[in-house]
């Protein structure tokens, strides 16, 4: 298929984006990686006027340990966040995730801001940053201002972040907790997730107590948390009893992939396996 024709701008720092951004409002849309917003432009489902290239702002590729958080540009390729040690140690879950993205191609290419800003309910990320109670600093012609995960996923591939702003940078805070568990089915090692989810354990996370954190990928319209699951476990129920629960709330879709019921089923499962990895019982 071939896209709508548009102009490319190739940008040399976050301000040049933002003035791309502020000219040409909706018509413009960032280019990190391509990886999404090129096959969606070819399905003509993105049809931008003005292609912003800001593939190339090496200031925001970097891994930074903060003190109490990991701070990692927008710009950070998958591949270099799945081998760094910093973030194997201080945020495994999302190394580990980040290992399960597409395949080695897919990830030297596509860029951590570039997943969390298409919001896909389907993608690995967003459930990671989800789990992990990370934020996304965003910049905009009045300044930055931080989103938290849970208030990032507006709708389908929809998110908060505004038009005329750009994500430069994702804080996850260390991990200090008990244990973490990614689940991902899919039917080859590089596919996308038929239902995924993520498990995190923090240190004070028994049941009856508020700290474990689920997220599923591909149950709703957008990347989602599983409070049913959250608040039966500080309620006090067991592993077996709040993993049935992984499905309450979701309205997962139907396709060639899977049905709804199956798509139910397989968050029970994953949550159910996700909890026993990481210690829930
Ligand atoms: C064959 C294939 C397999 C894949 N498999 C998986 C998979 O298994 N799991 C998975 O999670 N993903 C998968 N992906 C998606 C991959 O992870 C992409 O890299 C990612 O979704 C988008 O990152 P990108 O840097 O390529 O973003 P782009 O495609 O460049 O941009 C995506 C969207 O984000 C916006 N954007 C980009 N950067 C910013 C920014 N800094 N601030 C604000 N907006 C921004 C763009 O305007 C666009 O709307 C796959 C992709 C392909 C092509």
């Amino acid at each position: 298929m071939i896209p709508v024709a548009f102009d490319y701008v190739r940008v040399e720092s976050a301000d040049e984006a933002l003035a791309q951004l502020v000219e040409h409002g909706d018509e413009a849309k960032l280019m990190a990686g391509g990886h999404s917003l090129l096959p969606m432009m070819k399905f003509r489902l993105a049809y931008p006027s003005v292609v912003v290239d800001i593939g190339r702002l090496h200031d925001l590729s970097y891994i930074r340990d903060q003190g109490d958080h990991v701070a990692i540009g927008a710009l950070t390729r998958h591949r270099a966040i799945e081998v760094s040690d910093l973030v194997k140690e201080h945020a495994p879950l999302l190394a580990h995730t980040t290992g399960q993205v597409g395949d080695p191609q897919v990830r030297h290419r596509g860029t951590i801001g570039g997943s969390l800003a298409h919001a896909d309910a389907a993608a690995d990320h967003p459930s990671a940053l989800l789990a992990l109670n990370g934020s996304v600093i965003v910049k905009g012609p009045d300044g930055e201002r931080e989103i938290a995960a849970v208030d990032l996923f507006t709708g389908f591939l929809e998110s908060s972040i505004e038009e005329t702003e750009l994500i430069t940078e994702i804080r996850i805070p260390k991990f200090t907790g008990k244990g973490w568990s990614f689940q991902k089915m899919n039917r080859r090692a590089q596919d996308w997730a038929i239902v995924g989810a993520s498990v995190q354990v923090a240190a004070s996370g028994q049941q009856g107590e508020a700290g474990v954190q689920v997220s599923l990928i591909n149950m709703h319209s957008t990347p989602i948390r599983a409070t049913a699951v959250e608040e039966a476990l500080a309620g006090g129920a067991s592993a077996s009893e709040a993993a049935e629960l992984a499905a309450e709330g979701m309205e997962p879709s139907s396709d060639l992939n899977a049905s709804v019921e199956f798509r139910q089923h397989l968050a029970r499962v994953l949550v159910g396996r996700g909890l026993a990895e990481a210690g829930v019982s």
